[in-house]
């Protein structure tokens, strides 16, 4: 998969403590993501790589069972609940390594021709070929490179095949025995990509809460990194940068990645368009309007589900940790 890292998803980040007056709401920058829904789908856990960082329930297979005739009624469904509210959807695949899922390909050419954009979150492992093969149907892809399975030359060719038409970000993924070679990797590639964004993903221990053992050195690197590549000219459908309003009457911009790093993410008594923005699919096929599972369980596409009718009226959740949950719009309605 795009790789199970700190700051990826539902994975949280080195945190630091900075005063600031309450939050009233979090919008979108860009104006266009908020009238779309994002469906952030898991098609399983299995994965050709077997990365020393990523735990085996993440890789091992044991969840595959999404099948082709599921897969495009779940398309079809969101494509005609979608049409009544006015939405043009973002279905974005993840794993385990979705590439390896028969259906990807029938569902992608099933989403856009109804009109609707796709993306990935990919190893990059299959040749340039499997994605030629596809043609130019992704609106944005990420790929993680893995520097105990990752080949350079073949990473680099689909890269160039994808660059040609759609946004791409690399995600590195920073084993502190192998750091100064990932490292040294990243900035060759991003020399030589110059379209392409990138980041040096700190792990998390079992991707949990724990930091791998960094040196001092290197945290100080994952912190404050920052690669010379031109911002992707398209930009990011997923996890755009939203706008914070305080009640003050100040306004800024940040990274989903940013509120979790200053434990900005507390978003308890909010109301938030999860479920109207974003839907997630989990890898045995659950259904629910964020990672955060807030208004509980929608169903499972592979058996019977229904789609929300409304928003999350009043979060009750402490911390909203995962990043696709972030960049989804929130406003105050408690104290
Ligand atoms: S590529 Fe590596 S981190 Fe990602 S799912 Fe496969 S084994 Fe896990
Ligand atoms: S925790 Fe869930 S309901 Fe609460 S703000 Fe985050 S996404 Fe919305």
């Amino acid at each position: 998969m795009g790789g199970p890292t700190a700051g990826n998803n539902c994975r949280g980040t080195v945190s630091m403590n900075v005063t600031r007056p309450k939050i009233v709401s979090l919008e979108h920058t860009d104006a266009a993501r908020s009238k779309l829904l994002v469906v952030d789908w898991n098609v399983g856990n299995r994965c050709n790589y077997r990365c020393s960082y990523c735990p085996k329930y993440l890789h091992d297979g044991t969840l595959w069972q999404q099948d082709a005739a599921q897969a495009h009624r779940f398309v079809d469904a969101v494509s005609e609940w979608s049409s009544g509210t006015g939405r043009q959807v973002h279905f974005q695949w993840t794993g385990g390594e979705p590439t390896l899922w028969e259906p990807l390909q029938s569902s992608a050419s099933r989403a856009v021709n109804l009109g609707h954009t796709v993306g990935i979150i990919s190893n990059a492992t299959r040749p340039r070929a499997w994605w030629e093969r596809l043609g130019p149907v992704w609106r944005e892809v990420t790929l993680t490179y893995h520097i105990e399975y990752s080949d350079y030359d073949k990473f680099v060719s689909v890269l160039n095949f994808l660059t040609a038409f759609c946004s791409v970000h690399v995600n590195f993924t920073m084993l502190p025995d192998r750091f100064e070679e990932t490292r040294h990797i990243a900035v060759r590639l991003t020399e030589e990509h110059r379209d392409v964004t990138a980041t040096l993903k700190p792990l998390l221990v079992s991707f949990k809460n724990e930091l791998y053992p960094y040196e001092d050195e290197q945290l100080d690197t994952l912190k404050t990194y920052r690669f010379s590549t031109r911002t992707a000219a398209k930009q990011d459908r997923t996890c755009s940068r939203m706008r914070v309003a305080y009640e003050d009457g100040t306004q800024n911009t940040v990274e989903a990645s940013r509120m979790v790093a200053t434990r900005a993410n507390r978003f308890l008594g909010f109301s938030c368009a999860a479920g109207i923005e974003l839907l997630v699919v989990h890898g045995n096929g659950d259904l629910f309007r964020a990672n955060c599972r807030e208004g509980g369980n929608l169903g499972n596409i592979c058996g019977t589900f229904s789609l929300p009718e409304g928003p999350i009226a009043i979060c009750t959740r402490h911390a909203c940790s995962c990043l696709v949950d972030i960049a989804v719009t929130k406003r105050r309605v408690e104290n």
